[in-house]
């Protein structure tokens, strides 16, 4: 960079910041969320999330992120409404203290992709490649994407 170049010019010659980051409080919000898990589900998320970090492909895609773990028996309901009495897509054929995020602790997660440009990704292919690494980091872990008839991409619960 020359340094006879005005500051605002210097600014924008700044290398790019590739890899999407959290703040602080998204970060806080995050461990809180892991907190909520079952301790294998928790410790195959840290796992799994250690490794996407750890591969200079999938690092600069996206940053996976738990959109959700516990989820109260009001909000399920909430949710189970959606694409029956009100507007948007099913989500969920589970009615509120039916799903396994109601339970405490949980055995269930939800996941998505914060993007560079700070957009969230619920892409098909990256939650099928999280999804490896889920399930290589403990046998345990079921993808909602393997069920048969609805899928379920961002979920992965453990059983037993
Ligand atoms: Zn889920």
């Amino acid at each position: 960079m020359s340094p006879s170049k005005p500051a605002s010019a210097g600014a924008a010659l700044q290398p790019r910041r590739w890899v999407p980051v959290l703040t602080p409080a998204q970060l806080q919000r995050q461990a809180a969320r892991l907190h909520q898990a079952v301790p294998s589900l928790a410790a195959a998320y840290s796992d799994a999330l250690r490794r996407w970090m750890g591969d200079p492909v999938l690092r600069l895609v996206g940053l996976p992120i738990i959109t959700e773990c516990y989820r109260s028996p009001e909000r399920q309901d909430e949710l189970y409404e959606q694409g029956r009495s009100k507007p948007g897509p099913v989500v969920t054929y589970k009615r509120g203290g039916e799903s396994n995020h109601n339970k405490v602790p949980t055995p269930a997660l939800d996941v998505a992709f914060l993007l560079a440009d700070g957009s969230v990704s619920w892409s098909a292919l990256l939650l099928s490649k999280f999804a490896r690494l889920m399930k290589a980091a403990d046998a345990r872990v079921h993808w909602g994407g393997d069920w048969p008839g609805f899928k379920d991409r961002p979920h992965f619960e453990v059983l037993g």
